[in-house]
């Protein structure tokens, strides 16, 4: 018996309020994979125990892509009306009481370029099943709230050394017909999309080390023969990662064997499947020679992540894809704190802590902003694919960040295990998380829970006054939400707000609020959950000026109006490290302001470099540089000029040739006006000897980048013979490639020659040319040749570029549609028409990949009108092919027609 499946054509909307819990629980899975190019066979045999609760005694299970050749129903082949195939479902009839259900399915992995489900990479077999790739391999109730033991069998041919599943290694060998097989068995119920397979030619770096608890552990980090000798860092990393969760949280891994396998073909990061996480080789590989320090600290980040969702998502799983945030904000909130750990340094924390909220504002806030808004725990979906976005996971984590802020970190830790001991084992909610954290320490957090359910970036204002002859300084504060159209209006949020103030000898002022007897601590977090507030603090005796919202203590927006001189005190002189960051920040950017100002005051042709940057900011700027006190990271973090997308996200009309301009005429200015500082700074900051990738090395490679950066667009000659030279002598790909980048966002006349022998000396390592093909979108226009867009497109047929491979079609297409640049935006639309072509050619084998290039103009009412004319004009095209995925549907019908 074969069935033939398609994709389900209808596109429905899922909706959370419309939960329902299974009928069903599967006991246990067997598994047997007789692993074929083209014609892999699975087989399932499950134990089918109905609910005591159920509502109806169907069976249902889930598909997509497969074929089924045989079904049978308590040990005998079914019948026809036992079951039947309605839509994406398989369901069969009848099942009260516990049933065996056996059924053979057919997949295809060579022709599987999803990547979602079982498929190949090269010649070796991957899986990935997060969200809905299950379905895509075997019939089942592929939902996270479904949790069966699982039991792997593997055929495959005999070239075949690595066989791997999840759980722990019961048996391999031969088979009487010459193929090898594995047995795997994993002891810990899991949902199917923690499924995971790899079989091929794979060698693995080992280690086996001793748990806190007293149990050994084999950790196995398995690579293409290739890319062995790539993996001590990550094993170093993941070592770490055990180690921090044992420490900080008293969490073990809770399996004899650990495995890690990087792969070159993966659509995201990676996967933490239980005991078997996948990862994309970018997030592994690393040494001296391929990774850059940016590279070695993601891969620790990354590998830290994965391992950590062993205990917040695999042992504690979601119950519905709503709740995705559940694992992931959490995750990604135990990444970061796992990650200034490992710094150590309060400066070092803090340059960590700046970056986390600057690709949030980068990232995060204008998809709160857009058409795509949606509360961390979204309301509803049509792919569920396209909703692992940043507010899902970053916004999500400083969800969780606040629980720690409103109760220490004592009280975040015991919070976070009575949920793990409370719902070990099983599928949870967001509200069950806030239960476990609300009840260990005894608060009442049901006005918190807005924070799942409102979309949109809160604004606070802020306004204080000062009383000289009281000594009083009274705070007020107001909060506003963004409203939608259709849905009631949106209430007051519980807010921590964290502040201190400073007395005019830039000194924190000891905080006594109205009511208090005495004075206690510099900083304090206010609770701010109504829609105004006030608070007034006492013995204020010099003029006081404001620091809030210290080291970023909510999601929000704070509107505070400082003058320039208040914004450059607070720059040189608050003790909280990243406001002191933020300070600047704004600096910078009433900075840009005023200089785009005074530039729109000139005509078109009427010496429009002749704007001087403000002599104060260039004083506060080199006092920055020049302060010892400060680490070369802190630094060179403050000091790197702001990314022209962060600049734009900050601007009302998103104008990208005007911001290009205003950004390469300020940095030539102090690049010119600073010149000797920067030039002592890039001599001070050299990092004799072999390569080091610690933070302390690596700051100061930041900070030298940062000032030849500087140097390079004031065309400064010797600076260029720097950068050359530091392309040659390079003993690490961080300098390398920093110099390769400054000379093309420069222009330099040497950036060709500099692309050129980094395109001879990289070609043999994919993650190199990944990243030759990234600086090509950072290419400015020039006159005499072809325009960026027709460069980029001819690099789509170069020989590296391999157009199915996702981190080929990143690395190029996404970053340079992302890139934000006059380049991409071009008035005669070749940009767009380059965009349209990519998507509509990705989708036709990758929804998921498609979806994330559509998602690119979706902000398009923010640009110019004449850009936002042709960006409309390209989603309709889009929009009018009948052929798209769901998954790009989505997309491009949001930009369109929700309303923001
Ligand atoms: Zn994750």
């Amino acid at each position: 018996m074969t069935a033939n499946t398609n994709k389900a054509g209808t596109e429905s909307i899922v909706h959370c309020e419309d939960y329902a819990a299974p009928d069903h629980n599967v006991e246990s899975i067997h598994l047997t994979f007789d692993l074929v190019p083209n014609q892999t066979t699975v087989t399932a045999r499950m134990i089918v125990i109905p609910k005591d609760d159920r509502k109806s005694d169907d069976f249902v299970l889930y598909r997509d892509d497969v074929s089924m050749t045989y079904l049978k129903i308590g040990g005998k082949d079914s019948l026809p009306g036992q079951y039947a195939f309605v839509a994406d479902k398989l369901i069969i009839h009848d099942i009260s009481e516990p049933t065996e259900i056996e059924i053979q399915t057919r997949i295809n992995p060579r022709t599987n370029l999803q990547l979602s489900g079982l498929y190949m990479s090269r010649n070796n077999y991957i899986t990935q099943c997060e969200a809905e790739g299950f379905r895509r391999i075997m019939y089942f109730p592929d939902r996270p709230d479904v949790l069966a033991k699982y039991r792997v069998v593997i055929h495959a041919p005999k070239d075949y050394k690595a066989l791997l599943s999840n759980g722990n290694l019961m048996e391999q060998g031969e088979l009487l017909d010459g193929r090898n097989y594995a047995i795997w068995d994993d002891p810990f119920p899991k949902p199917s999309y923690l499924f995971a397979l790899v079989a091929g030619n794979f060698v693995a770096q080992e280690e086996t080390i001793k748990l806190a608890n007293g149990k050994e552990a084999l950790l196995q980090i398995w690579t293409e023969p290739s890319n062995q000798g790539k993996t001590d860092f990550a094993m170093q990393s993941l070592i770490k990662a055990i180690r921090w969760d044992e420490e900080r949280f008293g969490l073990n891994l809770d399996l004899d064997r650990f495995m890690i396998v990087a792969t070159d073909d993966f659509n995201m990061g990676a996967m933490e499947n239980k005991g078997l996480n996948i990862f994309n080789s970018k997030c592994v590989l690393a040494d001296s020679r391929i990774a850059t320090d940016e590279d070695f600290a993601r891969i620790e980040s990354v590998i830290a992540h994965e391992y950590f969702h062993n205990w917040t998502g695999d042992r504690v799983t979601c119950r519905d894809w709503f709740q995705l945030s559940l694992k992931e904000g959490l995750t990604v909130f135990r990444e970061q704190e796992f990650a200034a750990d490992m710094l150590g340094t309060p400066s070092a924390r803090a340059v960590k802590r700046i970056q986390d909220v600057r690709y949030l504002r980068t990232n995060q806030f204008p998809e709160d902003a857009g058409p795509m808004a949606h509360p961390i725990r979204p309301e509803s979906y049509r792919q569920i694919d396209n909703f692992y976005t940043t507010t899902v996971y970053e916004k999500g984590a400083e969800v969780v960040r606040m629980y720690q802020t409103l109760f220490g970190k004592e009280g975040f830790r015991r919070g976070l295990l009575e949920y793990i001991n409370r719902f070990d084992g099983t599928a949870a909610t967001c509200s069950d998380f806030l239960t476990a954290m609300e009840e260990s320490n005894g608060e009442d957090l049901s006005q918190f829970e807005l924070w799942y359910s409102q979309a949109g970036t809160p604004r606070v204002s802020v306004s204080s006054k000062w009383d000289e002859n009281e000594k009083t300084l009274t705070l007020t504060l107001h909060q506003s939400n963004r409203s939608f159209p259709g849905r009631a209006a949106p209430k007051p949020l519980l807010i921590p707000v964290s502040i201190g103030i400073l007395g005019d000898d830039g000194k924190d002022i000891e905080l006594q609020l109205q009511g208090e007897d005495n004075p206690d601590g510099t900083t304090r977090t206010l609770l701010f959950d109504q829609q105004e507030q006030t608070w007034v603090f006492e013995n204020i005796n010099s003029r006081p000026i404001l620091s809030i919202g210290r080291g970023y203590s909510a999601p929000v927006i704070f509107d505070i109006e400082y003058t320039k001189d208040q914004l450059a005190f607070l720059a040189r002189n608050d003790s909280d490290l990243f406001n002191r960051a933020e300070a600047f920040d704004r600096l910078t950017l009433l900075m840009i302001d005023q200089y785009i100002l005074d530039l729109q005051k000139k005509g078109p042709n009427q010496g429009r470099d002749h704007i001087p940057v403000s002599e104060a900011y260039l004083f506060t700027f080199e006092d920055i540089l020049n302060d010892e006190s400060l680490s070369p990271a802190y630094r060179a973090e403050l000091l790197k000029f702001p990314d022209e997308n962060y600049i734009a996200e900050h601007r009302i009309l998103i104008e990208p040739a005007l911001v290009r301009e205003v950004s390469d005429q300020i940095r030539k200015k102090i690049g010119t006006r600073l010149r000797a500082t920067l030039e002592d700074k890039v001599q001070k900051m050299a990092t004799p000897g072999a390569y080091r990738p610690n933070p302390i090395d690596a700051g100061k490679r930041a900070l030298k980048h940062v000032c030849l950066g500087y140097l390079a667009f004031a065309d400064n000659p010797k600076a260029i013979q720097q950068i050359r030279a530091l392309y040659k002598t390079a003993n690490n790909l961080t300098d390398q490639l920093a110099a390769l980048k400054i000379s093309v966002e420069a222009s330099l006349p040497i950036a060709q020659e500099l692309l050129n022998m980094a395109e001879i000396e990289w070609q043999r390592e994919p993650l190199l040319m990944n990243k030759w093909l990234t600086l090509h979108s950072r290419l400015r226009h020039s006159r005499e040749q072809r325009t960026v867009v027709e460069k980029i497109h001819a690099l789509t047929l170069h020989g590296s570029y391999q157009p199915k491979n996702p981190n080929c079609i990143y690395s190029l297409l996404y970053a340079f549609f992302r890139s934000g640049g006059p380049e991409f935006h071009r008035p005669d639309g070749m940009g767009y028409q380059l965009w349209v072509n990519s998507v509509l050619s990705t989708d036709q084998f990758n929804p998921q990949v498609a979806a994330r290039l559509a998602r690119v103009l979706e902000n398009w009412r923010r640009y110019e009108p004449s850009l936002s004319r042709m960006m409309y004009k390209a989603l309709r095209f889009v929009n009018s092919h009948r052929e798209l995925s769901p998954d790009v549907r989505e997309i491009i019908e949001n930009a369109l027609y929700e309303p923001v």
